[in-house]
C-alpha cells in the first residue's frame, strides 16, 4: 500500500492545465516613441490571426523563429516588421505565442494591435500573459509575482530577491516543509484508517512532537530572515516620536530637505501623520511625523496623539527626540519608558543651544546628537546604519511579499495548535486538522490551492501585456 499516495488523496491539491478558448492580445511595450514596440498574442489562434495580417506564411514556421515582413491591411502596407513564432507548450504561457516587432511609434503600434483585435482577438488583461502561465501549470505564483517585482524593482537587492523567485526558489525554499508536513498527516492517517496494520508506527505524542517542534523553527528562521528582508527592502516604517516642540517637525524637514511639515512656535501643531521616504545609512526610511505626545491635549490633538501611539506599535524604528535644551520632562520619560523595547534611536536635539541635562546621568544609553534647526542629521544617519548592520540584513534566501509571509504566519499558527493538541493529549485524528490546514497555507504560497477572487486581484495589479 502507497501510504504517501493515500494522504494526498484527502488533501485538496490543485494542479495547473487550464484550457483557454479566446486568444488575447496586447502591447507589451510603452506606449511612446521608441525604436521598436512590441504586440504579444497568445492562444491557439495566435498564428492564425498573426498570419491573417502577414506578406508571409507564418502557419508552416517552426517554433522559435524569426521572420521578417510586412504587417498588411488588406493590400495596405502597415509597418515593416519581425515576427517571433513560439509554439505550445515551450512559450511564456505555454500557450502559442506571437510578437510583433514593429516600429516603436504610438499610432502604428495601436494600428497593428487594433488590426488583431479585428481579427478575432481579445484585449488581454493587465497580467493575464503571467496569468496564464500560472494557470496553465508553468510557473507557481510566487513566481508569477515575481515577474512584475522585477519591472518594479528599484534597488539591487529587489532585482536580486525577483530574480531568485523567478528562478524557482521560493518552492524550493518551501518545499521541504511541505513533504515533512505531508509525512506527519499520512503516517496520521495510516493510525486511524489502518488501526491494526503492523507496520505501522503507532503515533504518539512522544514520535510527533520533536517533528513539530522542528518544522516550528524552519518556519521561524524563514519568517524572520523574511520579515527582514522585505522590510529592509520596502523601507523601514520609521517613527519620529517626541513631546510637542522638541523638534520633530524640524527634523522631519532636515531629513526630507524639503519643508514638507509645518513647523511652529505654538506646541501641539502637527495634527495629522506626515510621510516621506529618506535614504538614511545605507537603507529605505518610511518616515511618519506624529503629533507631540502629552496629556492635557485638546480633543483634535487627541486623535493625533491616538495616531501616534498606534504607529509606535507599529513601527519598525523609532527615532525619539527629545529637547536638549530643556530639563527632561515625565512625557520625555513616559517615551523612553514605552519604547525601550523597540528599535530606536534617542536623539538630544537642539545641540545648537545650551544644553539643560547630562544624558548619561538620566540614564540613557547611545544618545546621538543633533541639531535639526541648522540641518545637522550626519550622527543619526551613522546611528542608522549600525543599528541596522548591513552585514546581517545582507540578501539572503526568503519570502518575496506580505501575502507569502502572511499565509507562512498561518501555517506556523496552525502547526502550533497542532503542537498545543498534542502535548495535551488530543485525538489525533483532530490534530491531523491543523496540519492539513498548516500544509494548504504553504501550498497557497506558490498558488496550488488558491481563491479565485484573490487571484484575479493579484493579477490585475501587474503591467498591461505582462
Ligand atoms: P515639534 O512640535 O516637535 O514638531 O517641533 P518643531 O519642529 O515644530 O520645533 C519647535 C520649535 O523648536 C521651533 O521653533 C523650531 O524652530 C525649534 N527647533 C527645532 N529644532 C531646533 C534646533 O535644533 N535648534 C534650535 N535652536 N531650535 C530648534
Amino acid at each position: 500500500m502507497d501510504l504517501q499516495k493515500n494522504a494526498k488523496a484527502s488533501v485538496q491539491v490543485w494542479k495547473g492545465n487550464f484550457m483557454f478558448d479566446d486568444t488575447i492580445a496586447a502591447i507589451a511595450t510603452p506606449l511612446a516613441q521608441s525604436a521598436i514596440s512590441i504586440i504579444r498574442l497568445s492562444g491557439d489562434e495566435a498564428i492564425a490571426i498573426a498570419n491573417s495580417l502577414f506578406d508571409k506564411d507564418l502557419t508552416q514556421k517552426q517554433s522559435h523563429t524569426l521572420t521578417y515582413g510586412f504587417v498588411m491591411d488588406e493590400d495596405k502596407p502597415i509597418d515593416e516588421v519581425l515576427v517571433s513564432i513560439f509554439r505550445a507548450p515551450k512559450s511564456y504561457t505555454m500557450e502559442d505565442v506571437v510578437e510583433i516587432n514593429a516600429h516603436g511609434g504610438p499610432l502604428v503600434t495601436r494600428k497593428i494591435l487594433e488590426l488583431l483585435l479585428s481579427r478575432g482577438a481579445r484585449l488581454a488583461r493587465p497580467g493575464e500573459f503571467t496569468q496564464r502561465a500560472f494557470l496553465n501549470g508553468r510557473i507557481d505564483l510566487s513566481q508569477a509575482e515575481a515577474v512584475e517585482d522585477m519591472i518594479e524593482a528599484s534597488t539591487d537587492s529587489a532585482r536580486a530577491q525577483a530574480i531568485y523567485s523567478i528562478r524557482g526558489e521560493i518552492k524550493k525554499l518551501l518545499e521541504p516543509l511541505i513533504d515533512d508536513l505531508m509525512d506527519l498527516i499520512a503516517n496520521i492517517e495510516v493510525n486511524i484508517d489502518y488501526p491494526e496494520y503492523e507496520d505501522a508506527i503507532q503515533l504518539n505524542a512522544e514520535l510527533l512532537l520533536p517533528h513539530s517542534k522542528k518544522l516550528l523553527a524552519r518556519m521561524d528562521e524563514i519568517l524572520e530572515r523574511s520579515r527582514n528582508g522585505v522590510m529592509v527592502q520596502s523601507g523601514i516604517q520609521t517613527v519620529i516620536a517626541g513631546k510637542p516642540n522638541v523638534g520633530k517637525s524640524s527634523l522631519l524637514n532636515a531629513l526630507l530637505e524639503e519643508e514638507k511639515a509645518i513647523v511652529t512656535e505654538i506646541p501641539g501643531t502637527t495634527r495629522d501623520l506626515v510621510e516621506g521616504r529618506i535614504q538614511a545609512g545605507g537603507f529605505t526610511l518610511n518616515l511618519v511625523d506624529t503629533a507631540g505626545i502629552r496629556e492635557d491635549a485638546g480633543r483634535i490633538e487627541q486623535i493625533g496623539i491616538e495616531k501616534s501611539l498606534a504607529s509606535l506599535d507599529k513601527a519598525d524604528l523609532v527615532l525619539l527626540v527629545l529637547d536638549g535644551s530643556r530639563p527632561l520632562e515625565k512625557a520625555d520619560l513616559d517615551l523612553l519608558e514605552k519604547t525601550k523595547e523597540k528599535k530606536r534611536v534617542v536623539l538630544l536635539n537642539k545641540q545648537d543651544l545650551e544644553q539643560a541635562f547630562d544624558p548619561e546621568k538620566a540614564g540613557i544609553e547611545h544618545p546621538v546628537f543633533i541639531s535639526a534647526k541648522t540641518h545637522e542629521t550626519k550622527a543619526l544617519e551613522e546611528a542608522i546604519g549600525k543599528l541596522f548592520d548591513s552585514g546581517q540584513l545582507a540578501w539572503q534566501p526568503r519570502l518575496s511579499n506580505e501575502r507569502q509571509i502572511g499565509l507562512l504566519e498561518q501555517a506556523r499558527s496552525d502547526l502550533e495548535s497542532a503542537k498545543k493538541a498534542m502535548e495535551d493529549g488530543i485525538e489525533t485524528d483532530l490534530i491531523e486538522i491543523d496540519l492539513v490546514a498548516a500544509h494548504d497555507h504553504l501550498k497557497e504560497i506558490l498558488g496550488e490551492v488558491h481563491r479565485e477572487d484573490l487571484l484575479d486581484t493579484l493579477f490585475s495589479n501587474f503591467c498591461l501585456g505582462k
